[in-house]
C-alpha cells in the first residue's frame, strides 16, 4: 500500500508493458504476415495517429486492406505479434493525414492528446508508440548517411539497406535522462516556456556520446541549473515516441542548493517541499501549479519522491 493513500492507487506508467511479442524471427516472413486475414494494422501521419470513431474515442487498429484503402502506404513495418496475430505500423505520411480529416468516421488526432485522454483501449499504446517511432526513423532515413545514395527498407521495417556502399542502417532510439534533484524533504522542478500554463516537472537532456546515465543526470541538473549532484538513483524508464526517445528516470542527490537557471533552457526551476508537490499530483494546489499527467514518467518519478521522501535515492 502506498505510504500515501490520499494520491490513489498508482496509474500506469503510458507506452509500458506493451502486449506484443515482436517475434523478432518472423521479420524476414513480413510478406506471408500481411497475407494473414487476421493481421491487424495502426495508421500513422506524421504526427497524426489515425482511428475509427467508437465510444466517445477511436479504434487505432484496421484490417490491412482496410489500412491501404485509408490513402497510399509509404512505409510498412512489422510490429510483432499479438495473441499470435501479426500488427504491422504503417505511415501514411502528414498530408494524406490531413486530407482524412474531413472524414466524420475518424477520429485523428496526435499521439499525446490519445494518451493524455485516453482516447484508445490502453493495450494500444504500446504498439503505437512502436509504430509511431519507427515510422518517424525510416521517413527521416530514406538516404544512406554513408554515401548519400537511397536506401531501402529490408527485414520488415527493422533495417535500412543501401545498395551502392551495402552499408546497413538499424533504427534507434535516443537516450534522455529525466531526473529529480533531492535535497532532504525538498525536489527540484522546472519549467520550460512551452509548458502549459502552472506545470512544472522534472529536469531532462539528451544523454551525450561517451557519457554514463548517472553523468548525464548531473550535467544536466549543474547545467539547467546549477545544481551539482552525487548520488543517483535509476528509478525506471518510458519509451517516449516524441519522436524517438527512451526516458530514462532517475532520482539524484543534491549537494548544493544555490539554483543558477539557464534562461536559453528554462524558464524557471525551484526547490518544492513534498506537501506542494503532493497538492500539485493531486491538482489541489492553491494556485493552480501542477506536475505533468500520469502517462508521464515525470508524475511517477516525482510522486515516489511525495511517498517516500529522500529514502527514495536508497538510504535508510
Ligand atoms: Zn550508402
Amino acid at each position: 500500500m502506498s505510504p500515501r493513500p490520499d494520491l490513489g492507487p498508482k496509474p500506469h506508467l503510458g507506452y509500458t508493458a506493451s502486449l506484443i511479442d515482436r517475434a523478432a524471427h518472423r521479420r524476414l516472413d513480413a510478406k506471408a504476415l500481411a497475407e494473414d486475414t487476421r493481421a491487424g494494422a495502426y495508421v500513422v501521419g506524421g504526427e497524426m495517429i489515425i482511428t475509427r470513431k467508437r465510444d466517445g474515442g477511436g479504434d487505432p487498429l484496421f484490417g490491412i486492406d482496410a489500412a491501404g484503402a485509408l490513402a497510399t502506404a509509404q512505409e510498412s513495418v512489422f510490429l510483432g505479434l499479438a495473441d499470435g496475430v501479426p500488427r504491422f505500423g504503417v505511415g501514411i505520411g502528414k498530408d494524406a493525414a490531413e486530407t482524412l480529416k474531413a472524414r466524420n468516421d475518424l477520429l485523428i488526432t496526435d499521439l499525446r492528446t490519445i494518451a493524455v485522454q485516453g482516447l484508445v483501449a490502453p493495450e494500444h499504446l504500446p504498439p503505437l508508440a512502436e509504430a509511431k517511432a519507427m515510422l518517424h526513423w525510416h521517413a527521416r532515413h530514406r538516404f544512406c548517411s554513408n554515401c548519400g545514395a537511397a536506401s531501402m527498407l529490408v527485414e520488415a521495417g527493422w533495417r535500412r539497406d543501401c545498395p551502392a556502399c551495402k552499408a546497413t542502417h538499424f533504427p534507434r532510439t535516443d537516450p534522455v535522462v529525466i531526473m529529480l534533484a533531492i535535497d532532504g524533504d525538498r525536489c527540484l522542478l522546472g519549467r520550460q516556456t512551452r509548458f502549459v500554463k502552472g506545470m512544472w516537472s522534472c529536469l531532462a537532456g539528451f544523454v551525450e556520446p561517451g557519457e554514463t546515465i548517472e553523468e548525464a543526470v548531473r550535467r544536466e541538473t549543474r547545467e539547467e541549473a546549477g545544481i551539482t549532484c552525487g548520488q543517483v538513483r535509476y528509478f525506471a524508464t518510458q519509451p517516449w515516441p516524441f519522436p524517438m526517445s527512451l526516458m530514462i528516470g532517475c532520482h539524484a542527490e543534491a549537494l548544493t542548493t544555490d539554483i543558477a537557471v539557464d534562461r536559453s533552457e528554462l524558464e524557471d526551476a525551484r526547490w518544492f517541499d513534498r506537501e506542494e508537490a503532493a497538492l500539485m499530483l493531486l491538482r489541489r494546489h492553491p494556485v493552480k501549479l501542477g506536475t505533468p499527467p500520469a502517462v508521464a514518467i515525470a508524475y511517477h518519478i516525482i510522486r515516489a519522491f511525495v511517498e517516500e521522501g529522500a529514502a527514495v535515492l536508497g538510504r535508510a
